[in-house]
Formats: structure tokens, C-alpha cells, sequence
């Protein structure tokens, strides 16, 4: 008797209208074997690790075999690239096995990414290679781990079969799991066919899957377009607040659920620049570090377009509407993104001048070339120890720059009462739950992605995702995996790898 993988699949997103995706099965790969499984994610979904890793699970996370209930399907979406609009884009490498509702009662999207070619591939080949593979995998998962919404990674499987990009790699399949996968770029593949009908039945699954609360609304589609504001306002800022750039944040990479999703050439800051691109493919630096907030407003504003006829069948109204909606996105992102700087700076209690002591130390900071994470980590021990004020200090090009700005944040910490009896905890400790130790380093990415790639060697990705598990757990101990890159560890840039 074979033992099956059972998912308890409910599939919700196949029992929309055909001309939402294409229905197909993953294309098998030769050798499948499996490099990574995510247990304690396996457990959130109610799926039994030991069977996952077991040969007729590995089948199922390679696309060789079907798991009972699945219906597996590619879904359509269009999407603005770089700016310029793609009316046939969809799932060309990635097929949707189904959902299924999670431990906590929440559904979730399980896909298979590099899962062969689909009528959406246009002339790509379906596969992903590894790297980008494993590299999804861990900044996914170092995501997460922040406490930043993302898309998840449950297993990674290599196919025994070479990719061919500018060089042969080897293939692998990612395991995605997402709230869904339902884009901007979604709306608009509707919007863009005039059919208005299609946008309609998107826009109430969306509500009944991710904003339910907007069902009950005076006006649904506008109560959903606003809380989708509200949520990407709240993502960019948590992504503004770990220095993370997205790197390709085209309305398909946009996910309507405010998840981070679609990790390409992603990375995080070292030294902080807000102009600081990785990308090899953003030439002109549209999606830089300090330009997120502002391409969130404008693939939001793309979504509302689609969204005009839902609003109301007068045009004036509905563009007044979704104005009103577009304008809350800067106070949103503001008011969160200065809540996340005062518990980075160590700040309990709210003062007008707060905003401009945290912008003075990013600038000081772009000005020096400081670490952006170890300067914020080391101000955890500086505040309750001025000799600590040395590990800072070092960070900066200019010393003084940073003695400076120092002297002010004392004297606004000396305005605040004692945390211990206010609050029952150190600032130190406070600032430690903020200000992360480790992060997905280009660097150590790299390192384990070689290590991987041509040696076979997945131990360094092993340590690093480990490591990444427990970005603030550090006990105030900087190790390998807290350490800027030397200067020839550095990375200029980072890849696509489709
Ligand atoms: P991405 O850059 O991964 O967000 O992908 C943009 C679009 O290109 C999506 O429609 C993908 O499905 C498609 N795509 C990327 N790589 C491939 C590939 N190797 N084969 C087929 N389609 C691909
Ligand atoms: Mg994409």
C-alpha cells in the first residue's frame, strides 16, 4: 500500500470562472531530491514533515505526482514592468496545487515555482534554477522570521535536470506558500479586457479571503480598496524599517494581500544609501531603497483604475473616491514607519521632534557610510551604556558625525521615564526586539548559494537559514552571520536568475 501525502486541499481560487488561469499539472522532473524542508512550516499546515520527506512526498514537491485533491492550475494576471504595461503575463513557471486551511484557520495557497512551462511562459522554459531557488528560500524565510508579512518557502527540491540561463545550472523547484497569489497585476489582466465582470468576481473573492470585514462596508469595493492601501502602507514601511529592497516591485510582483512576494534580485541594505540599487536589471534606479514608498502609490494607483467601475457608476465619484483612498497611504506609512523608529531609537513615549531625530541619523548615517543594521543594534547597548557608544561610533566614516547626533538622542532619552518601572523592561532589551542582529546578508547569501550551487555543499545555507530563524535572539552577541562584508566580500549586484 503507498502511503500518500494528504493535504486537506479546499481549493477556492479553481472554482472561479475558467478564463481566471489555465488548468495543468506540473511536467515531472528526472531525478528529484530533496535539499530543504521547512518542518515547523510543514506542521503550521497541518502536513506531516516525515511523509513530506519521504519519497512519495518528494514526488509531490517536485511535480512528479499529484497529492490527492489538488487541482492544479496557472493562474492569469497582467502587470506593469519597469513602468510599462504587460497584458499576458501569469503563472509561466509556477503552478497553484490548491489551498489549504492552515492550523490557525487561515487558507493558504500552496505552488509549485519552476514547475515546467505553462501557456503563460511566453518564451521562458518553465524552471527555475537553484540558486534563485535557495535564495527565495532563505530571504522568504529571514522575512518571516522579522515578523514581516511574506510568502513562505516549505521545501526545495532539485531536479536533477540543468536550467539553461547565461551559464547551465541546476534546476530546482520551490514549494511557495502564500495567502494567496492574487496580484495587482491580477485586476488589472481583467481591467485590461474590458472585463468588468471578471474584476468584480476578483474583488469579492479578495474581500471574502483577505478583508472580510469589508464585506459589511457601505460600499465593499471602496472598503477594499482602502484597507489594500492600508496594508501595503504598513508593508513598504516594515520593509523601510530591516532596509530591505524589494527590487522589482512591478504591479505582478505586487501581492494583494500585502504579503512580500516575488523574490527576484532582492537584498538587504548593508551601508545605508535611499538610493541603493542591487538590481542588475534596474538601470535607472526606479525601485532604489528610497523610492519604495513612492512606486507603492503609483502600482496602487494602477489597481485603483481597475477598480473605477466597481466604485460607483459615477465617474467623478469614483475617482474622488479612490483619491481620498491613495491619499491615506503616506500618513499610514509615516505614522507606521515612525512607530517603528522609536522603538528602534529606544523611544517609549512620542515627541514632535522624534521624526527629525531619526531622519538626522540616516542621513548621518548615508553621509558616513554606516552599517544600517549594526548601527541600529549597537544603540540597544549604547543607551544604557555611553562606552558602548565606541561599536557605534566605529560604523561611521566620521566619528564625530555620530558623537554628535549622540549628544541629542541622550538628551531626549533623559526625557523619558525609567522603562524598567514604567514599562517593566530595559530599553536595551526593548531596542533588541526592533533592531535585528542578523540579516540576509548579500554576502553570506552568496556564500551559500556558491557552496550549494558548485559544490554541492548545502551546509553554509544550512547555518545561514538557521541562523535567520532567530534574527533578534542574539543576547546582545554579534557573530559571522551579524558582520558587514569585508571589502571584497561586497556585493554590487544581484540577479533575477529567471
Ligand atoms: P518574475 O520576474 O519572476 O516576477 O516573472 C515575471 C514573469 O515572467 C511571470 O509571468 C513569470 O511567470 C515569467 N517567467 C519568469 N521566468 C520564467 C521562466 N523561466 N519560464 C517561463 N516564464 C517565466
Ligand atoms: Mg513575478
Amino acid at each position: 500500500m503507498t502511503v500518500d501525502v494528504s493535504f486537506p486541499f479546499d481549493n477556492s481560487y479553481a472554482r472561479l470562472p475558467e478564463r481566471f488561469y489555465a488548468r495543468l499539472g506540473p511536467t515531472p522532473v528526472a531525478r528529484p531530491r530533496l535539499a530543504r524542508l521547512n518542518h515547523p512550516l510543514a506542521l503550521e499546515l497541518g502536513l506531516d514533515p516525515e511523509t513530506l520527506a519521504s519519497p512519495v512526498g518528494v514526488e509531490i514537491l517536485a511535480g512528479n505526482r499529484l497529492a490527492p485533491g489538488s487541482e492544479p492550475l496557472a493562474q492569469a494576471y497582467s502587470g506593469h514592468q519597469f513602468g510599462n504595461f504587460v497584458p499576458s503575463l501569469g503563472d509561466g513557471r509556477a503552478i497553484l496545487l490548491g489551498e489549504v486551511v492552515d492550523r490557525t484557520g487561515n487558507r493558504r495557497d500552496i505552488q509549485l515555482k519552476g514547475s515546467g512551462p505553462t501557456p503563460f511562459s511566453r518564451n521562458g522554459d518553465g524552471r527555475a534554477a537553484l540558486g534563485p531557488v535557495l535564495r527565495e528560500y532563505l530571504i522568504s524565510e529571514a522575512m518571516a522570521a522579522l515578523g514581516i508579512p511574506t510568502t513562505r518557502s516549505l521545501a526545495v527540491v532539485t531536479t536533477g535536470e540543468p536550467v539553461v540561463r547565461e551559464t547551465v545550472l541546476p534546476g530546482a523547484v520551490l514549494t511557495r506558500v502564500a495567502s494567496s497569489h492574487i496580484r495587482v497585476g491580477t485586476f488589472q489582466f481583467f481591467a485590461a479586457r474590458g472585463d468588468i465582470e471578471g474584476v468584480r468576481l476578483l474583488a469579492d473573492h479578495v474581500i471574502a479571503r483577505h478583508y472580510p470585514d469589508a464585506a459589511s462596508a457601505e460600499q465593499p469595493y471602496r472598503a477594499l480598496f482602502e484597507r489594500v492601501v492600508l496594508r501595503q502602507a504598513d508593508l513598504v514601511a516594515r520593509w523601510m524599517l530591516v532596509g530591505f529592497i524589494h527590487g522589482v516591485m512591478n504591479t505582478d510582483n505586487t501581492s494583494i494581500a500585502g504579503e512580500t512576494i516575488d523574490y527576484g534580485p532582492c537584498a538587504f541594505l548593508d551601508a545605508y544609501h535611499p538610493g541603493t540599487v542591487f538590481s542588475s536589471i534596474d538601470h535607472q534606479g526606479r525601485y532604489a531603497f528610497g523610492n519604495q514608498p513612492r512606486i507603492a502609490i503609483w502600482n496602487l494607483a494602477r489597481l485603483a483604475e481597475t477598480l473605477l467601475p466597481l466604485l460607483s457608476e459615477e465617474p467623478e465619484t469614483a475617482l474622488a473616491w479612490a483619491r481620498d483612498a491613495l491619499g491615506d497611504f503616506l500618513p499610514r506609512f509615516s505614522q507606521t514607519l515612525l512607530a517603528g523608529h522609536r522603538r528602534k531609537l529606544g523611544l517609549f513615549t512620542e515627541h514632535p521632534e522624534d521624526a527629525a531625530l531619526a531622519d538626522d541619523l540616516l542621513e548621518t548615517m548615508a553621509a558616513n557610510q554606516a552599517d544600517f543594521t549594526l548601527t541600529f543594534h549597537r544603540l540597544g547597548r549604547a543607551a544604557e551604556d555611553p562606552d558602548a557608544d565606541a561599536g557605534v561610533r566605529r560604523l561611521f566614516a566620521d566619528p564625530p558625525a555620530y558623537d554628535r547626533w549622540a549628544a541629542r538622542w541622550r538628551r531626549r532619552l533623559a526625557d523619558e521615564p525609567d522603562p524598567v518601572a514604567r514599562y517593566g523592561r530595559t530599553r536595551r532589551n526593548a531596542m533588541e526586539t526592533a533592531n535585528p542582529a542578523r540579516i540576509p546578508r548579500n554576502h553570506l547569501v552568496e556564500h551559500a548559494l556558491d557552496a550549494a550551487m558548485g559544490d554541492d555543499d548545502f551546509g553554509p545555507f544550512e547555518d545561514l537559514a538557521a541562523a535567520l530563524r532567530a534574527p533578534y535572539d542574539d543576547q546582545g552577541v554579534e557573530d559571522v552571520f551579524s558582520d558587514p562584508p569585508r571589502p571584497e566580500q561586497r556585493v554590487f549586484y544581484t540577479f533575477c536568475g529567471t
